[in-house]
């Protein structure tokens, strides 16, 4: 599973900067690498445009991960050029933005818009494979996950739009019910077909989800 980035249009990046003049520039090692949206190149190439609109790059950095602590290491070794920025655009998905926040006084801007959790098919092809969703159906629909796989998103599909086993909203994609149909189908447990997922009530689900596990590794 990768956090699948794009980069912002560099407009929009400027935009977000117009109030800054020394900016420090962070990239991440893992997803942002792979998905070519925040590696050493990328950020080499934002520092090239960067300067070329008159902003000054107080340095750069590619933390190995930025979601986790080693931001917190990072912010500490690249404490002189940070202090010398007025501030940090992070090239990293939306959880590398929000760990350099929790270590850094100054303004955090995102330069990737954070698009989805996907799953590697093939090189360089990722699909998004799991909305996180908290109540996992994959054990009744054949490892093919409705939430995403269908356009609405139904639990209890098809919808009435299903042609041919086409899906109403992309006639070009397989209705994500005829997939799990036939998957089912092979696993001879066609009957799980039948089983009604009542509605989630996301009212009671309490935000931010959070999960604690304590020095032993026993959840809380
Ligand atoms: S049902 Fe889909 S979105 Fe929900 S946890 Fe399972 S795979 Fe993820
Ligand atoms: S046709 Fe199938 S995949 Fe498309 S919206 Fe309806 S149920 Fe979902």
């Amino acid at each position: 599973m990768k956090s699948i980035t794009r980069q912002k249009p560099y407009e929009e990046i400027a935009g977000q900067l117009e109030k800054f003049s020394r900016v420090f520039l962070v990239g991440c090692g893992t997803c942002a690498t792979v998905v070519r949206t925040g590696g050493v190149e990328q950020v080499a190439a934002m520092e090239g445009k960067l300067q070329e609109s008159g902003f000054l790059v107080t340095g750069w950095t590619v933390i190995p991960t930025a979601c986790d602590e080693m931001t917190a290491a990072s912010a500490q070794e690249n404490e002189t050029a940070l202090g010398n920025a007025s501030c940090i655009l992070v090239m990293a998905c939306a959880l590398g933005v929000q760990r350099m926040s929790l270590y850094v006084k100054k303004p955090v801007i995102p330069a990737l818009d954070t698009m989805f959790m996907g799953m590697e098919e093939s090189p360089g092809y990722y699909v998004e494979a799991c909305d996180q969703c908290g109540q996992c159906i994959l054990g009744y629909t054949a490892g093919i996950c409705p939430v995403t796989a269908c356009h609405k998103g139904l639990l209890n599909g098809p919808c009435g739009g299903t042609n041919r086993g086409k899906c109403e909203v992309d006639t070009d994609k397989d209705c994500a019910f005829t997939l799990i149909y036939q998957r089912l189908k092979e696993q001879n447990r066609l009957e799980l077909m039948k089983y009604y997922h009542p509605p989630r009530n996301a009212q009671v689900i309490p935000k931010p989800r959070v999960k604690y596990l304590d020095t032993e590794g026993v959840e809380q």
